[in-house]
C-alpha cells in the first residue's frame, strides 16, 4: 500500500497526502471545539455527521454550477478532495445578526438584514483569527482587487444557493463561514467544510439552534441536532448520494 503523509492535523480534519496526486484524504474528528480551541471535547459521531452533510451540501452546489474541492465521500468520516493553497481568510456571509456581529455593532440577535453583509477574518490562531477589512487583506498580500471581488462574488453565490438548499428543508440560514484556495493553476475553489459547524442554522418555524452554537453555548447535546439537519437533507435530496 501507498504511505500517506499526514499534511495537517487540524481542531477538526486531519489531511493526508497521497504520493504523486494532487488529492488528499479528510478525516473528520470526533473532536468539537470553540473559542480558538480553548473550548474542546470529543464528541463521539460528530465527525461522521459532519462528513457526511459537508458531502451533501458540496454535491448539491455542483449540481447549481459552484464547483469546490469536493471529490467524492469514501467512508462514514472520510472525504477524497483537492489539494489547493489555501488563502488565509475566513470569508463570513450574513443574512441575519447573530453572534459576533450582534455583540460588535449592539444588533438584537435575529435580526433579518436587508442585504447579504460580508466580512473578513484573518485565519491565523496565533491572532486569534482578528476581523479585517480590504485594506488590511491588500496590505497583507492575501489577494489583489481583482481576487477579492472574485471571492465576494463566490460567497454570495454560495449564500444563494445555500439558502435555496436550507428553505427545502425549513432551515433559516443565519450566517456562514467559508474558505476558499487556488488550484495549481491558480483558479479559485470553495474549500474546507460546510456543515453546522460553520454556518448558523435556525428551524424556520420554531428558531431552534440546528448548529454549533448549541455547544458555544452550553445549550445541549450537538449530536441529535446535526444528526437533524441530516436526516431533513437525505430525505428531501435522496437522489444525490
Ligand atoms: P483548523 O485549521 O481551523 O483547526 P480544521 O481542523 O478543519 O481547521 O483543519 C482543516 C485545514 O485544512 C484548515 O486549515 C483548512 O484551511 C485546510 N484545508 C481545507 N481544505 C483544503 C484543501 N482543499 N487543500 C488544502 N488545505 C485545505
Ligand atoms: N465561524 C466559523 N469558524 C470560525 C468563526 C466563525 O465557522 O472560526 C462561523 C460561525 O459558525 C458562524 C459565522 O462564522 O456561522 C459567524 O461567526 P461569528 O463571527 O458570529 O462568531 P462567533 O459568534 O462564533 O464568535
Amino acid at each position: 500500500m501507498e504511505t500517506e503523509e499526514l499534511l495537517y492535523e487540524g481542531k477538526a480534519k486531519k489531511l493526508f497526502k497521497k504520493p504523486n496526486s494532487s488529492e488528499l484524504r479528510v478525516e473528520y474528528l470526533d473532536q468539537a471545539t470553540a473559542l480558538n480551541g480553548k473550548k474542546k471535547d470529543e464528541i463521539k459521531g460528530k465527525g461522521a455527521l459532519n462528513n457526511q452533510i459537508t458531502s451533501y451540501l458540496f454535491q448539491l452546489l455542483a449540481e447549481k454550477g459552484i464547483q469546490s474541492h469536493f471529490i467524492k465521500k469514501i467512508s462514514k468520516h472520510e472525504q477524497l478532495i483537492e489539494m489547493v493553497e489555501m488563502i488565509p481568510l475566513e470569508v463570513v456571509v450574513r443574512n441575519v445578526a447573530a453572534g459576533s456581529f450582534s455583540k460588535r455593532l449592539g444588533i438584537n440577535e435575529g435580526t433579518s438584514l436587508p442585504e447579504p453583509i460580508i466580512e473578513y477574518y484573518y485565519k491565523d490562531d496565533a491572532l486569534d483569527d482578528p476581523f479585517i477589512n480590504q485594506d488590511h487583506i491588500y496590505y497583507l498580500g492575501l489577494a489583489t482587487v481583482d481576487e477579492l471581488e472574485e471571492i465576494r462574488m463566490l460567497a454570495l453565490s454560495v449564500n444563494e444557493a445555500l439558502q435555496d438548499i436550507f428553505e427545502k428543508i425549513n432551515i433559516r440560514l443565519v450566517d456562514f463561514k467559508i474558505e476558499i484556495g487556488k488550484t495549481e493553476q491558480g483558479k479559485m475553489l470553495l474549500a474546507d467544510e460546510i456543515s453546522p459547524d460553520t454556518c448558523r442554522l435556525w428551524d424556520s418555524l420554531t428558531n431552534a439552534h440546528l448548529d454549533k452554537d448549541i455547544y458555544r453555548r452550553d445549550l445541549g447535546d450537538i449530536l441529535p441536532v446535526y444528526q437533524e439537519v441530516f436526516n431533513r437533507l437525505e430525505k428531501e435530496f435522496t437522489s444525490c448520494i
